[in-house]
């Protein structure tokens, strides 16, 4: 999986990825993460790549020209994305589409990270293949909106997660939030850990578990319920059947 990303602080990047799983799946050559510096492709000897906007008006913006420059240098895999809050809305589909462009031989994708007052509207125009945000609020620079969108595909790369298996269980993975989890202690504090889980009984535990993540989901998300297109019969009668937990408060509406 090829990932490049542009960015005028290569180092925010490389350091959050060596204190993490990125930077270990980077080493086992799992993750082919290229931070590029946007400076490469300043024309001028101080390496400038903002200027004033056009028109006036507070703050810089990143210009077109060292934009263009940096990422034809590289010709780095597309999709590229640049990263700002108007862009389309990441979540675990389009998490899962970016994954997806890392199965031909040359794949991967590539983020451009905007900064100041964001970017030359020509990069979007005539660059990048689209725009993607991380969520309806204004972050200060591209480079955590990058990370996140690296860590969320990255995870999902086969052999990058200690255990494959717990990427497909996770919450959106079949559209619904995930069951609770414990761990040891069984009782702490007088809060006991339901039963069901110590029981042993595989079929009773994974019923369990589907029953909890349809409530919780039906509580907190019930959009991921109606998004799917409702409860199938098979669930409907799963949640009739009673379990360990309450059921979702009254008014937490279900399709
Ligand atoms: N003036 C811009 C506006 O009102 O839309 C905001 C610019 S923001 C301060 C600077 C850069 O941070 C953007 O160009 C973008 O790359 C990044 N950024 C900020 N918020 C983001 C978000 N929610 N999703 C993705 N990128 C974001």
């Amino acid at each position: 999986m090829r990932v490049d990303v542009f960015t005028i602080f290569p180092e925010l990047l490389e350091h959050y990825c060596e204190g993490s799983l990125l930077g270990r799946a980077r080493r086992q050559g799992l993750l082919d993460l290229r931070v590029h510096d946007l400076r490469a492709g300043a024309g001028d000897p101080r390496r400038s790549v903002d200027d004033t906007p056009f028109g006036g008006g507070a703050g810089m913006v990143l210009g077109v020209a060292p934009i263009f420059a940096a990422v034809e240098a590289v010709e780095p895999p597309r999709p590229l994305y640049l990263l700002g809050p108007g862009g389309r809305r990441l979540d675990q589909h389009l998490v899962e589409e970016l994954l997806a462009t890392g199965d031909s031989p040359a794949g991967g994708f590539s983020l451009l990270c905007g900064r100041y007052e964001g970017v030359d509207q020509r990069v979007a125009d005539h660059l990048v293949d689209g725009e993607l945000s991380v969520g309806d609020y204004v972050l200060g620079g591209g480079e955590l909106p990058a990370l996140v969108v690296i860590e969320a595909v990255a995870r999902l790369v086969p052999g990058v997660m200690g255990n494959d298996a717990s990427a497909l269980d996770e919450s959106f993975s079949s559209g619904l939030l995930e069951y609770p989890q414990y761990t040891r202690p069984a009782v702490f504090r007088g809060w006991a850990v339901p039963e069901v889980l110590l029981s042993g009984d595989h079929g009773r535990i994974a019923r369990w578990r589907r029953a909890t993540a349809l409530r919780r989901t039906l509580e907190a998300r019930p959009d991921l319920v109606e998004a799917a297109g409702g409860l199938g019969d098979d669930d409907r009668r799963l949640l009739e059947e009673g379990s360990d937990e309450p059921s979702p408060s009254p008014g937490a509406g279900s399709p």
